[in-house]
């Protein structure tokens, strides 16, 4: 299990996502930005933005998500 934070996935607060795979974080940090931003919470509007622009368009997004990846990778267990 890994833990990244909103911040480290683009967004602006620093809630803890935990996951087996870079994808279980990412696709916990998109449901998060849904929530903040359906919760009123306008700080989280633009990365939300981003991240839809990212499923848009996946080839621009596949740096931003390879990245995601290796940071992932990157960091320790536990
Ligand atoms: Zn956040």
């Amino acid at each position: 299990m890994k833990t990244m934070t909103c911040q480290q996935l683009g967004g602006p607060c620093d809630l803890a996502h935990h996951g087996m795979t870079a994808d279980e974080v990412i696709k916990a940090q998109d449901r998060h930005l849904k929530e903040m931003v359906a919760q009123g919470d306008t700080t989280h509007e633009s990365a939300l933005k981003e991240m839809k622009g990212r499923w848009k368009n996946p080839i621009k997004g596949m740096g931003w998500y390879r990245k995601t990846k290796r940071d992932f990778a990157a960091f320790p267990e536990g």
